[in-house]
């Protein structure tokens, strides 16, 4: 990120826009961070502050509208304040927010992720994805007796301390700033899509607990992953005595009813879980085989085995679960998915059409229902087929060579009531219409026009 950002026609046009949003942005940054609470929420200048939102589209303190492709990081396939999950909560709400204690809902909400992913024969609720994570890990070793863990450079699994290097940054596997040199010494970085690599990875590190991916390719789908791919990892792992976690918490219930699992005709050990699964409010689980989650279970007799530990205040928060079981079983009973993937697919070639009118070498790509933009600053003679065809250098596509281009491409789709997400792109949803498509093509293109004249498109 560029420490300043220079003013320029974009810039001054979006403080003209945003005033109210510039002065919650100065309050912010005596109390929050950067005045944020999310890396990446941030944005320069300053990002808008919200003041509410429907369906697939949100107003800011300004007063101004949006089509949003933040989708609440992905939480929400059914868009903002959908009336049947609303309905849910509204339910719930007068009935308690907190037992400490178990209650039906949770049961209710288990049973939909075992019927969506029957590879969940077991799960276990969780506050968020990275908590989900962590436990996969702690589970996979104490089922193994192994210690490490193979990830692939590029992919989210969310921040705690082995995962939080080597995404964006330290792709040599060096810990970044605050994590233990002994946590990342635990961590086999792998080049994603390389199965050669990969193998003589797996030869050299006998002792792996566990490989987890996210089963779309980094970021949903930012770096795809083939799925020729995942069935090679399924069989080496097997085959090796390791665990494969597919980490669905973005993919899941998103790009197929049963998630990537399902798309791909691939059964994981475990999975992580997040986002959708709990309808927008705040939830995450592990759900696996169920010799594996066992270790969670108190043994029958006391001292008859260790049991791997896992508290957590907010797991199965019943009005999570209400959501949850809102959203899962309209994923479950309604096209929702199809509907999303499809929006995805429209939009990736109409920014594509756009790209092609103007003449500018950038990209745009993904799957499912993501879409992603690559300004290719370079010039590389790559297209979107090859990308999607897992032909890349993942170092390029997650390089950041002109990070103020990126800042104005957002600040220019903000200008026309467009906000994508930081990738930049988006998740897109099963609520977005036609004009929302067409207002998202008439904002990239107004966008490109600006930057061209502001010499930033080459
Ligand atoms: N795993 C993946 C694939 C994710 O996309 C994310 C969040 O974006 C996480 C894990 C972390 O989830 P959370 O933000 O709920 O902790």
């Amino acid at each position: 990120m560029p420490a300043t950002l220079v003013e320029s026609p974009i810039v001054a046009e979006y403080r003209r826009l945003t005033p109210r949003s510039a002065e919650l942005a100065a309050k912010a940054r005596q109390l929050l961070p950067s005045g944020i609470t999310h890396d990446s929420r941030f944005l320069q200048p300053y990002p808008i502050y919200v003041a509410r939102a429907a369906g697939s589209r949100k107003w800011d303190v300004d007063g101004r509208e949006y089509v949003d492709y933040t989708g609440g990081h992905g939480a929400l396939l059914f868009g903002h304040n959908h009336p049947t999950i609303v309905a849910a909560i509204e339910r719930q709400l007068p009935l308690g927010t907190h037992y400490g204690a178990g209650h039906e809902q949770e049961i209710v909400w288990a049973e939909w992720v075992h019927r969506l992913m029957p590879s969940c024969e077991c799960v276990r609720f969780t506050s968020s994805g990275t908590e989900a994570t962590h436990l996969a890990l702690r589970l996979a070793r104490a089922y193994t007796g192994r210690n490490k863990i193979m990830r692939f450079a590029g992919h989210f699994h969310g921040w705690h301390d082995h995962m939080a290097f080597g995404v964006g940054s330290h792709f040599d596997g060096r810990p970044s700033i605050g994590v233990l040199r002994e946590v990342a010494d635990q961590i086999v970085l792998a080049p994603p899509g390389d199965l050669e690599a990969v193998r003589s990875l797996m030869d050299q590190h006998a002792d792996l607990a566990a490989v987890i991916i996210e089963p779309t390719g980094a970021s949903w789908g930012q770096l795809p992953v083939l799925g020729e791919f995942l069935h090679a990892l399924r069989h080496e792992t097997a085959h090796r005595g390791s665990l494969l976690i597919f980490d669905e918490v973005i993919s899941g219930f998103r790009c197929a009813p049963g998630g990537a699992q399902q798309y791909f005709g691939i059964r994981p050990d475990l999975t992580t879980l997040a986002k959708i699964l709990a309808g927008g409010l705040p939830g995450g689980a592990v759900g696996g085989r169920r010799d594996i989650l066992d270790l969670l279970s108190f043994p029958d007799q006391p001292g008859e085995r260790e049991k791997v530990p896992h508290q957590g205040t907010y797991n199965a928060n019943p009005l999570s679960a209400a959501a949850g079981i809102a959203a899962l079983e309209m994923v479950a009973t309604t096209d929702a998915c199809a509907r999303a993937n499809e929006y995805g697919r429209r939009l990736r070639l109409a920014l594509s059409e756009v790209i092609r009118e103007q003449g500018a070498s950038w990209i745009v790509y993904g799957s499912f229902s993501g879409f992603h933009i690559w300004p290719n600053p370079e010039r590389l003679p790559l297209s979107a087929e090859q990308i999607e065809a897992g032909h890349y250098d993942y170092r390029v596509l997650k390089a950041r060579p002109r990070p103020e281009l990126l800042t104005k491409l957002r600040l220019g789709m903000l200008i026309h009531g467009v906000e994508i997400f930081s990738w930049p792109g988006g998740p897109t949803s099963a609520v977005h219409t036609d004009a929302d498509l067409e207002q998202t093509v008439g904002a990239f293109a107004a966008t490109l026009k600006m930057l061209r004249e502001e010499g930033e498109l080459i």
